[in-house]
């Protein structure tokens, strides 16, 4: 009999499943992959055949303008791989077509989280805790110093400042996959019906967001309009847009930045940023810690971040963990 879990294997290109021969978010290309959403450090382009949620493959189609072999699987589906293994997509929580994939053979259960996030999230379904033997987590914000504000507050302080200054406006930057449309869908739900202005680069991700079913309001491209009809308004641009030559054709900016790593004082400062944000579609501190309780496997192994702190909360509740060495793995989506 083989040794358990000898079926799965972490290597530095990704996680890989022997028996069936394929690899979960691999860092280059490869024959099969599975892939847990749409970032870049998680999808690539150029695999033989790559299996995601819909909206997943829909988002690489259009970053990556390559769809050969998408095998689209919907959440709570299982597909069978070969050599007995199977795979379910679950709600991940994190960007819009975000799954964990539970992987099971021989009776044996590991889910593979990609990103993820407890809180809520207009533009997803939520996380769902599943019980597993092996809980692959992220830990991108996983420093005890990472606790993550209600979002309620950051949309409050954002449509404060912008009633403050009918005469400016408000450029908020944000990542152009997940964070540009969860902050139109949170401002929309706080009841912000203004119309709010794109940078060009944010208009087809968010056009692929309304066509998946998320209510953007009205959106008008900066493009489009002078800077008397932005008076008073919130455009959104990609972060490197934030102090390029492009904001001078707006209205005296009030630069904001959505972001886990506004907490951080110095990184608001690198950017120039005067109404830092705390906006993460990552877990913090709090979260990855009650989820890996939830979640209640016999061993964690956590990747993708600051894996010290969280290996040793989990020495200290006698919780058996293992740090990955995992490479290719950026912040694209913070
Ligand atoms: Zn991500
Ligand atoms: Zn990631």
């Amino acid at each position: 009999m083989a040794a358990p879990f000898s079926w799965i294997r972490p290597e530095p290109h990704g996680i890989h499943i022997l028996p069936a021969d394929c690899w979960v978010d691999p860092s280059r290309a490869v024959d099969k992959a599975l892939v847990t959403h749409g970032h870049a450090d998680h999808a690539r382009g150029g695999h033989g055949q790559t299996v995601a949620t819909p909206e997943t493959l829909a988002i690489m189609k259009l970053r990556y303008a390559t769809s050969d072999g998408a095998t689209p699987v919907q959440y709570g589906e299982t597909i069978r791989l070969p050599g007995g293994v199977e795979a379910t997509y679950i709600p991940a929580g994190h960007v819009l077509g975000s799954a964990q994939i539970l992987l099971e053979h021989a009776g044996e259960r590991v889910i593979v989280t990609g990103d993820y996030k407890r809180r809520h999230d207009p533009t997803c379904p939520p996380f769902q805790v599943t019980p597993c033997d092996i809980f692959i987590t992220e830990a991108t914000f996983g420093l005890p110093v990472f606790c993550h504000p209600p979002i309620e507050e950051e949309m409050a302080k954002l449509l404060d400042r912008l009633a403050a200054h009918p005469e400016r406006c408000v450029l908020v930057g944000a990542y152009a996959l997940g964070k540009a449309q969860r902050v139109i869908a949170e401002l929309r739900r706080a009841g912000h019906d203004a119309p709010i202005y794109l940078h060009g680069a944010m208009e087809k991700m968010c056009r692929l967001y309304e066509e998946h079913g998320v209510d953007l309001g009205e959106l008008r491209l900066v493009a489009d309009h002078s800077k008397e009809d932005m008076r008073g308004h919130i455009v959104v641009c990609p972060p490197s847009a934030l102090n390029d030559r492009w904001s001078r054709r707006l209205p005296d900016p009030i630069t904001a930045m959505a972001s886990g790593w506004m907490r951080i004082r110095q990184r608001a400062r690198q950017r120039n940023v005067e109404l830092p944000l705390v906006i993460s579609d990552h877990a913090d501190w709090g979260e990855l810690t009650r989820t890996i309780e939830e979640v209640g496997a016999q061993e964690n192994w956590i990747t993708h971040g600051r894996e010290d702190a969280l290996l040793r909360w989990c020495q200290l509740h006698q919780r058996r963990a293992r740090a990955l060495a995992l490479v290719g793995y950026e912040d694209e989506d913070d």
